[in-house]
This record gives C-alpha cells, sequence and structure tokens, in this order.
C-alpha cells in the first residue's frame, strides 16, 4: 500500500530540507522529495523528525507511577527502598495484567515521540516464583502490547541468577526473575517465538546486572546470540560500586570492560558512577551508554558525566526506565537540565555549536537506533536478510521475512516511523527542536510502518487502553 505525507521541513540525516513530501510504500520510506510544493488537497504537517528509539523500559513498572512518592519510613528514601516497594506493588502481576499495563505503557510512549522501545523484560515466572509451562508466558504478554499498539519491539529478556556480588542467593521477593543458564536458553529461544509474529521485532540479551550475574555466566550470555545487543545495568548507585570493589577490587565498569570484550554490540545502562578513565573507555569502546535521566531523578541515582563523554565521542541513548513519566523531550530536557545543574552553565551538551535540542535529538536517535539493534552493519532495511537489526538467529524479523529498518532516521528504504510536531512562530530548522525539548514544542502525530497511530497527541487507541489499566490498577494497588 502506497502513501505520502508533505511536511513543511524535515530532519534527514544531512540536515533540514524544507517543503518535503515522503513517500510510503509498504511500510517503509520509498522516496524523498525535497522542495516540493504540497499538492492541492494534501494533508500538511509542520516539522518531521524520526522515531526516537526508547533503549530502556521496564513496561511492568508503569503500574505504580505516583504511588511510590511517599517517604517510606524515618530512614528516607533511596533507589534499595523504592525497590523493595516496587517488588510489593507488583508482585501479583499476571499475563493479562502485564499485556494491560504494557500497552498503557506503550501507547504513552508513541504519544511522547518514541516508535521503537527496548523492553528489558525480568518478570519471567508467575506470582510466587512457579515458571509457567511456556518460558515466554509474560514475554508474549509483552509483545501483544507491542502489537497492540503499534510500537516496534527490541525484547531483551533478562538473565536474573543472584542477589549480590559474590553469588549471593536470591531474595523471595526475587523468585520471579530468576533462572539457571539452561532455563534461560529456552525462555530466550521461546522469548524469539513470541515476538515471530511482529513484523520488525528483535530479540537481545539482558544480563541483569553484574550483582546479579557470576563471572562465567555473562561470557555464557554475550556467546548465546551472536551479534544480538547486550544491554546491562550498571552503575547506577555508589552503594553498587562500593559493592563491586569489595568483591573484586574493581569498580563496575572497570571490571566489566577487564572481563569482556564489551563493543558496539553493548548498552551499558545507567553507568552513573564513573571514573573519569571509566567514562572514557566505554567511549573508546563503541558502546552505548543508556541514559534515564527522569527515573535517574526520581531515584536520585546521580548524574552521569555526559558533557565529557560526548565530547569523546562517546555514544548516548535515551530510556524511560521505570517507566514514572514517558516522554522522549522530557528526557533530553532532564538530561540536558542535569548537566546544567550540576556544572552552572547554559548549553552545555551543545558546546557552542549549534542548537541543543538537535543535539539531544541527533545523539539519542543514533545511539537509541544502535544499541536497539538498528544500527550498523546489518540495520537499514535493505532488503533480503532475514535477520536484520542484530544479525543472526536470535535476532529475527517475523517469520524469516526481511525485518524494517528500526527508525531513527527518516532516509530511503527505513522504516516509515515519523514523528510530526505541532507548528509553533518561528521554528524553522533547529528551532523546532528546541521547541520540542525545551519549550512549548509537542507531538502532533505519530506514524508507525507508515500507519498512523497517534493524532493530535493521542494514540487512536487511547481510551480503551486507559479504561483497562486504570481496572488493573484498582485491582492490584487498592
Ligand atoms: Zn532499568
Amino acid at each position: 500500500m502506497a502513501s505520502c505525507m508533505w511536511f513543511g521541513q524535515a530532519l534527514l540525516p544531512d540536515g533540514w530540507a524544507r517543503d518535503v513530501r515522503i513517500g510510503i510504500a509498504d511500510g517503509r520510506i520509498a522516496r524523498i522529495e525535497a522542495d516540493a510544493p504540497p499538492a492541492a488537497g494534501e494533508a500538511r504537517y509542520a516539522t518531521a523528525v524520526a522515531g526516537m528509539p526508547n533503549l530502556h523500559s521496564h513496561a511492568f513498572q508503569r503500574l505504580m507511577a505516583g504511588y511510590a512518592e511517599a517517604r517510606s519510613g524515618p530512614a528516607g528514601d533511596d533507589f534499595w527502598s523504592w525497590r523493595d516497594l516496587m517488588y510489593r506493588l507488583v508482585g501479583a502481576i499476571a499475563p493479562d495484567d502485564l499485556a494491560g499495563i504494557a500497552a498503557m505503557a506503550f501507547c504513552e510512549m508513541l504519544e511522547g515521540g518514541f516508535t521503537r522501545v527496548g523492553e528489558f523484560h525480568y518478570l519471567h515466572h508467575a506470582p510466587g516464583g512457579t515458571p509457567f509451562a511456556d518460558a515466554a508466558e509474560m514475554a508474549a504478554a509483552v509483545a501483544s502490547a507491542a502489537e497492540a499498539t503499534g510500537i516496534a519491539l527490541t525484547l531483551l529478556p533478562v538473565f536474573y541468577a543472584y542477589s549480590g556480588f559474590g553469588a549471593q542467593p536470591p531474595q523471595e521477593m526475587q523468585r520471579r526473575f530468576v533462572t539457571d543458564l539452561d532455563g534461560y536458553a529456552r525462555l530466550h529461544a521461546a522469548s524469539v517465538r513470541a515476538c515471530s509474529t511482529l513484523p520488525d521485532a528483535v530479540v537481545g540479551v539482558a544480563p541483569h546486572s553484574l550483582r546479579a550475574v557470576a563471572p562465567g555466566q555473562l561470557g555464557a550470555l554475550a556467546s548465546l546470540a551472536p551479534g544480538a545487543p547486550i544491554h546491562i545495568h550498571i552503575a547506577e548507585q555508589r552503594r553498587e560500586v562500593a559493592d563491586c570493589v569489595a568483591w573484586s577490587g574493581r569498580r563496575p565498569v572497570e571490571w566489566l570492560l577487564e572481563a569482556q570484550s564489551v563493543d558496539a554490540r553493548w548498552c551499558l545502562v545507567h553507568a552513573t558512577h564513573v571514573t573519569p578513565a571509566e567514562r572514557d573507555a566505554i567511549a573508546a569502546a563503541g558502546a552505548v551508554v543508556g541514559l534515564c535521566p527522569v527515573t535517574e531523578a526520581n531515584l536520585g541515582d546521580g548524574i552521569f558525566p555526559a558533557e565529557e563523554f560526548v565530547a569523546a565521542g562517546g555514544r548516548i541513548g535515551i530510556g524511560t526506565d521505570s517507566n514514572v513519566r514517558i516522554d522522549a523531550a522530557e528526557e533530553l530536557r532532564t538530561l540536558e537540565y542535569g548537566q546544567r545543574l550540576t556544572r552552572e552553565r547554559r548549553t552545555v551538551l551543545a558546546s557552542g555549536h549549534r542548537s541543543t535540542g538537535r543535539l539531544l535529538v541527533e545523539e539519542a536517535m543514533a545511539g537509541g537506533r544502535a544499541a536497539l539493534g538498528a544500527g550498523g552493519r546489518a540495520a537499514l532495511g535493505a532488503g533480503g536478510r532475514a535477520a536484520l537489526g542484530a544479525g543472526g538467529r536470535a535476532a529475527l524479523g517475523a517469520g524469516g521475512r526481511a525485518a524494517l529498518g528500526a527508525g531513527g532516521r527518516i532516509a530511503v528504504g527505513e522504516s516509515a516511523d515519523l514523528v510530526a510536531l505541532r507548528a509553533v512562530p518561528c521554528d524553522a530548522g533547529d528551532r523546532a527542536l528546541d521547541a520540542w525539548v525545551f519549550a512549548r514544542g509537542s507531538v502532533d502525530r505519530v506514524w508507525r510502518r507508515g500507519v498512523e497511530v497517534v493524532a493530535n497527541g493521542r494514540h487512536h487507541d487511547r481510551d480503551a487502553i486507559a479504561t483497562r489499566f486504570d481496572s488493573i490498577v484498582r485491582r492490584l494497588l487498592a
């Protein structure tokens, strides 16, 4: 099915173009015409940007957004007390519940400008910890929510074995997450099957964190799915850094870079507490740092040294993590504001060269695209390859068909994952992105594979999804 749409301007890989008509066929961008006046009766939109990749989400945590802001005890709150509350609040989530909660989160992601989500999925087993007959029962619920809302999915099944460094046994509340390596291999294979009906799904590998995985297991996971994205939480908390040093004599990033050949396949989520040497080593390795500024602010994690990392050529992407708020512009704004507040300067990440909004959008699109298996040698939806994005058998498009390029770029051959920003006065070029990230700009429309899923800032199925979600909240949090 072919269609086309017209934009006053569009951000293309080599910069802004004006009066742009984008032709779409079979879900992909088939042609791009610049300096093309609109035809009579043709739908017109203001500013086109590619859909933003959301490289780190725990969709189930959307359930508790707003329900963890009361002080939990006299000792005060931190990441660890929040985690205990999270375990309690989400402990009863069944597969149908997860499908409804994830649909709400994915609906809001599309409304917020995201068109692909990296779902770091670790709620594997039934409440109480008993495995389901189908190891991927919960993963299938995530996939069904992706299908229902239209968002592209990079599923990252999580391996979780221990509660702390030195192979400490898991806590009671972690029983829903835990597998051994054989169980994980089955889970991973079942997850690939669960995603097989999604047209451009990618399945990666996700060791939860250094504290949850033994060193030998980490190597086994890295070789389980050659070429697939590998995501890991790392150095989010100072206590985690101290525990790692006590266990190994090394800081987490230092330890990981010594133990594994970390490269462009890897996404290091958070990496908040790094030394300058660790920061520069990540940049040199080509790994993406997955920043989740809104969640990191909400949890009081700390602030990643993004200015120096980006200046050193480091790659960053953004994620919504706990999903306490879901909005691409808010993540980018919070990232920049964290840098400004600690450095007492403005326009920190732009380095004075160009607009901060443009730099943030382009860096997060490129980094997110790479981290979610959409960049690099195997990407671009160029046709003919059955497994694009991450390569190899573990990263499958549907049923062996050629998967689409996964967005993050407006270019011929890419998946037609597009965001139209509303017009604001004087929004030529980069000003449209500065308005979106910092001021009154907003998402107007979103298309996934050329199909409109958001109009006037609302997902087409928002009402039904929200009604179902609200009933789940009332039942599980009452
Ligand atoms: Zn996370």
